[in-house]
């Protein structure tokens, strides 16, 4: 998960990485208000999950609180390499002196965090990587040994830099920003440009923050962070629930386990003549409670009249999966026929299962295409 500028950088203050204090604002009223509220000169930035939003004109300082809702007026709207911008992030405006650039990620190939950092900030660091490789410092990170204070003393003297006082603030900052990669589970955290200012302090100026998806369910403060308005209501509770589920705009509502079972699923719908409300894959475990996750979220679709449930059973077995439709159809309304296809591991005792228990509404067809046929004829 990518995370706005903003974001990136509230997470970088609770780890007392310095930054600039700003507000958010969806409207030119609101950038006004907040550069009233942060007084003096500010700037306003696009906040959009891309980068280079200074040379796409999404980055403009502003004189004034006036001036700020003109620089936001201009923004709002902007189409920056197909992310519009919704919101803009006022803050107060830093003077440069250097810019810098520092990160820590993840390097896959080393199975270690790797720490980047260059005085020639400011720029794409591909291009400082392609032009001038030897002003790049990289240094893996053991992870059992965490961050010791020797790796901080490499990246800054490897770079050059001789202020003392830089040198100080930087190591802070590599410590602190190790420390905010780790407790955060972030794959990415990237800070360019790290200024320094005419006074000799130096702060934050960017972010770029990506936070591993698998341990988002540890962090709720970070997972709240997902912008869930723009979204489609049915897909966010969709994710909410863990189901894969795209929703389309047939009358057919489709479950396969696996992404090539539901693929194929939409594709034999459409042989037969009908159309796909959606796409939901259940995904390899099929258990009884993902089966009702997975019912709940297509029953909540208005233009589903009908449900094809298309199981072959691998490592899911085929009567947890009817254990599962069973309880779904006890716990959940659900009004429209469901036309139930079940082969492979444990078939013949889910259906067995299925038709002992006989619910009204629930077809069970022998083949794919024959399911196919009877959901579309029920959707009719
Ligand atoms: P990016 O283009 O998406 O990486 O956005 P950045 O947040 O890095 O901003 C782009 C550039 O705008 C920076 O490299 C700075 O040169 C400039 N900039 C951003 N904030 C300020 C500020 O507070 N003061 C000044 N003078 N320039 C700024
Ligand atoms: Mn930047």
């Amino acid at each position: 998960m990518d995370l706005y500028e903003y974001q990136g950088k509230q997470l970088f203050g609770q780890f007392g990485i310095p930054v600039s204090e700003g507000r958010l604002a969806t409207t030119p009223e609101e950038a006004r208000a907040a550069a009233e509220e942060l007084g003096g000169q500010v700037v306003v930035k696009a906040q959009v999950l891309t980068g280079g939003r200074g040379k796409a004109g999404g980055v403009k300082l502003a004189d004034d609180a006036g001036d700020a809702e003109a620089k936001a007026r201009e923004i709002l709207g902007l189409d920056i390499r197909g992310h519009v911008v919704e919101k803009v992030w006022i803050e107060r405006a830093s003077e440069i002196a250097k810019e810098y650039y520092l990160s820590v990620t993840f390097d896959r190939g080393a199975k270690r965090p790797l720490f980047m950092f260059t005085t020639q900030g400011g720029v794409e660091i591909e291009e400082v990587a392609a032009n001038s490789p030897d002003a790049l410092v990289r240094l893996h990170i053991d992870p059992l040994e965490g961050y010791q204070p020797w790796v901080a003393r490499r990246l800054v003297y490897g770079a050059g830099v001789e202020d003392p006082g830089e040198q100080k603030q930087i190591a802070a900052i590599v410590e602190q920003l190790y420390r905010c990669f780790v407790e955060s589970d972030a794959m990415l955290c990237e800070i360019n440009p790290l200024i320094v200012t005419p006074l000799g302090e130096v702060k934050a100026l960017d972010s770029k923050f990506t936070v591993d998806d698998s341990a988002l369910y540890r962090h709720p403060d970070i997972a709240a962070f997902r912008d869930t308005s723009a979204a489609d209501p049915l897909e966010a509770f969709a994710r909410e629930k863990g189901v894969t589920y795209v929703k389309l705009d047939g009358s057919v509502g489709i479950l396969g386990n696996g992404a090539g079972l539901s693929m194929s699923t939409v594709d034999v719908v459409v042989t037969a003549g009908g159309k796909p409300a959606n796409f939901c894959d259940l995904g390899g475990g099929g258990d009884a409670e993902g089966v009702v996750d997975a019912l709940e979220v297509i029953a909540r679709d208005p233009q589903v009249r009908s449900i094809f449930f298309n199981i072959f059973g691998g490592i899911t077995r085929g009567d947890e999966v009817a254990r599962g439709i069973l309880e779904a159809l006890d716990r959940i309304e659900i009004k429209v026929p469901i036309v139930v296809r079940l082969d492979g591991t444990n078939a013949e005792q889910g259906l067995a299962i299925l038709r002992e228990a006989a619910p009204p509404n629930l077809h069970v067809a022998p083949t794919m295409l024959d399911a196919a046929r009877t959901a579309v004829e029920l959707a009719a």
